[in-house]
C-alpha cells in the first residue's frame, strides 16, 4: 500500500464512521429515544471532559472546538434550532464551517502563548467573514434569504465557502495524516449533517458522539505518545516491555545494531543521522518471519519473533542485514541545500552523494526459566560478539 493510500484512510475511515455512527443512532432510534431527556445533559458533561483532556495533552485545537460546540450548544438550548432564523441559522454554519477549515491549517501550541492569540483572532475573523458573507449574500438577494430547504437549493452561494472550507480539511486530513485531523473531518461532517439535514438527529445525541470521538482520539493519541517512538514511529521500549507479559515460552529475540554510527553523525551530521534512522527502521519492519519491531533505545533496536526457533529466523535476518548493506542512501538534505536547479543536477550526476551503512544482529532463543530481560541480555551479548568479530553479521 502506498504512502498516499495509507494517508487517505484518514478520511475514509473517519468520513465512514460517522456515517456508520448516524445510521446507527437513527437505527435504534427507539431505544436511545427513552433516554433522550438524559441525553440532553450529555453534551455539557462530555465536551468539557474532552476539552479537559485534549488541554492535557496539548491538543489546543481539539480543545477549543469541545468548548465552541459547548457554547453553541447552551446557545441552540436557549433558542431551539428550528426556530432560529434562516439567515442566522446559515451564519452560524458558514463561521463554524470556516472555523473548522481554519482548525485544519492552524497547529497546535501550548494554550498559553502567542499562538493562542493568534488563533483567537483567527476564529473572530471566521465569524467575522461568516456574517459578511451572510450579509453580502442578503444584499444581492440570494437564493438563501427565499423560503427553501438549504439541502434543495442547489445555488445557495453558502456552498462556495463551505466547500472550499471542507476540501481543505480532508486535503489536510491526508497531508497530515494524524488522528486529531481525521477527527476534524468528523466535526466536519457532522456539522454539514447538523445544517443540511436538521431531523436528522437530535443535536445532543448528535454533539455526544462527537465529544465521544475526541475523547476517544485524545486517549488513542496519549497511548502513541507513550508507546510510540516519535522518529522512527516503531514501538517503543517500552511498549516492548509491555508486549514481554504476553509472551509464551516459545520464542527468539534479535538485538539490531547499526555499525559506527556515532562516525557517520560526525561525517554527515545529526539531521542526515535521523534520517537514515528512519530508513532502517523502514526497512527493519520488512523482515519476514513475522517478526515485530522495536526500538530499544538510540541506534539500537529489537525483533521479537514469537513461536519461532532461531534456526528459522537466521536466514531471515541475514537477508535483511545484506538488504541494508547494498541499500544506497542518497543524502537528500544535501542536495536540497542547493537552491540552484543546475547545480543540483550537476551534484546529482557527479558527486557521490551515495552512502551505505552497515547493521550488525545478535540473536537469542529464549530456554527454560529465563525471563524475556535475561534472553535479551543474552542477544545483546551475542551482538557485542558480533561487532568484535568485525560487525556487518548476524551472530547467534
Ligand atoms: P558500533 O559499531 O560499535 O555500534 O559503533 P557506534 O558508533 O554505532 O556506537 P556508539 O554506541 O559509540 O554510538 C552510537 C551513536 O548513535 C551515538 C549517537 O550519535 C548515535 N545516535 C543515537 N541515537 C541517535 C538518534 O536518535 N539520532 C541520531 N542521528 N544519532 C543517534
Ligand atoms: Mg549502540
Ligand atoms: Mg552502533
Amino acid at each position: 500500500m502506498s504512502a498516499l493510500t495509507r494517508s487517505f484512510r484518514y478520511i475514509f475511515v473517519p468520513v465512514m464512521m460517522t456515517f456508520i455512527c448516524i445510521a446507527a443512532a437513527q437505527h435504534f432510534k427507539d431505544v436511545w429515544q427513552v433516554w433522550l431527556p438524559n441525553i440532553i445533559e450529555l453534551p455539557y458533561y462530555l465536551l468539557p471532559v474532552a476539552a479537559i483532556l485534549a488541554l492535557q495533552f496539548n491538543f489546543t485545537r481539539l480543545s477549543l472546538l469541545a468548548i465552541l460546540l459547548l457554547a453553541y450548544y447552551g446557545y441552540e438550548q436557549g433558542v431551539f434550532i428550528d426556530y432560529l432564523a434562516d439567515n442566522i441559522r446559515n451564519q452560524i454554519f458558514l463561521s463554524g464551517s470556516l472555523i473548522i477549515g481554519f482548525f485544519s491549517i492552524s497547529r497546535d501550541r501550548a494554550l498559553f502563548s502567542f499562538h493562542t492569540v493568534k488563533t483567537v483572532a483567527g476564529i473572530g475573523l471566521c465569524f467575522a467573514i461568516g456574517s459578511t458573507w451572510q450579509i453580502f449574500t442578503l444584499k444581492i438577494g440570494s437564493p438563501t434569504v427565499l423560503d427553501i430547504p438549504p439541502a434543495i437549493n442547489l445555488l445557495t452561494p453558502l456552498y462556495i465557502p463551505v466547500g472550499i472550507s471542507s476540501i481543505i480539511v480532508c486535503i489536510y486530513a491526508v497531508w497530515r495524516a494524524s488522528l486529531i485531523d481525521s477527527v476534524l473531518v468528523v466535526t466536519l461532517f457532522s456539522w454539514l449533517f447538523l445544517y443540511y439535514v436538521p431531523n436528522g438527529l437530535p443535536l445532543p445525541l448528535l454533539l455526544s458522539l462527537v465529544a465521544t470521538a475526541y475523547i476517544c482520539v485524545v486517549i488513542a493519541e496519549s497511548y502513541h505518545l507513550a508507546y510510540r517512538d516519535d522518529l522512527t514511529g516503531l514501538s517503543s521500549r517500552r511498549a516492548l516491555n509491555t508486549m514481554s507479559l504476553s509472551l509464551n515460552s516459545h520464542y527468539s529475540v534479535a538485538m539490531v545494531d547499526i555499525d559506527h554510527f556515532k562516525n557517520f553523525n560526525d561525517t554527515y551530521g545529526h539531521d542526515v543521522g535521523d534520517q537514515v534512522l528512519q530508513l532502517i527502521a523502514s526497512k527493519l519492519t520488512k523482515v519476514k518471519g513475522s517478526g515485530k519491531v522495536y526500538r530499544y533505545g538510540g541506534e539500537e533496536f529489537t525483533i521479537v519473533f514469537p513461536n519461532k526457533d532461531v534456526e528459522i529466523i537466521l536466514p531471515h535476518l541475514d537477508e535483511l542485514r545484506c538488504k541494508i548493506r547494498d541499500y544506497d542512501i542518497v543524502l537528500r538534505n544535501e542536495l536540497r541545500k542547493s537552491s540552484n536547479k543546475s547545480d543540483r543536477k550537476a551534484k546529482e550526476e557527479n558527486h557521490s552523494t551515495t552512502v551505505n551503512v552497515t547493521i550488525s544482529i545478535g540473536v537469542a532463543e529464549h530456554h527454560g526459566q529465563l525471563t524475556f530481560a535475561q534472553t535479551l541480555k543474552l542477544a545483546d551479548k551475542a551482538l557485542y560478539i558480533a561487532k568484535k568479530n568485525g560487525r556487518n553479521r548476524v551472530f547467534a
